[in-house]
């Protein structure tokens, strides 16, 4: 069952959208330096099934996408419960865009999201505006493939 700390509208997280960003906890990804140590701890803040339709419904016609900031524990059910909450989300209208802090391209994912940033924080090869980052902001096409949008942090 994911949980949530906090969420918030953000014109910095998406190129091009308004966002509606959820952090979601439970991250298993352990980064050094983490920017959010909070999100490592399981099962924190508020249970996302409970308030998601509400949150949605407070900031529908502020924001054009919904952010997921993390995937929480990344297993079977936090993943197919994630799933459904792009699924409604689409259904409102949104894009969605996941954070993940994965360092591999989540093909499951890609089936379903309309951007995707991947990639551990490395404080040697900074976030996503930093130029040397080793984190990537992917964006689905027309055509259903994806292209590399991470220059756009970078102006
Ligand atoms: S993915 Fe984000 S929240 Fe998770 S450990 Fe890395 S920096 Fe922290």
């Amino acid at each position: 069952m994911l949980h949530y700390l906090e969420f918030g509208i953000s014109h910095m997280e998406v190129p091009g959208e308004t966002t509606l960003c959820i952090y979601i906890s439970g991250c298993s990804n352990r980064c050094p330096k983490c920017h959010y140590v909070q999100l490592q701890d399981a099962d924190v803040g508020e249970v996302l099934s409970e308030y998601f339709d509400l949150i949605l419904n407070m900031y529908h016609m502020y924001t054009t996408c919904v952010c997921f900031m993390g995937e929480g524990d990344c297993s079977a059910e936090s993943i197919g419960e994630l799933r459904q909450y792009v699924l409604r989300s689409h259904a409102r209208g949104y894009k969605c865009c996941l954070y993940s802090g994965r360092d591999t391209e989540i093909e499951e994912w890609m089936k379903v999201f309309d951007y995707l940033k991947i990639g551990s924080y490395n404080d040697a090869y900074g976030p996503l505006t930093s130029k040397s980052t080793n984190q990537k902001m992917y964006m689905r096409r027309s055509d259903n493939t994806f292209i590399d949008i991470t220059y756009r942090f970078w102006t």
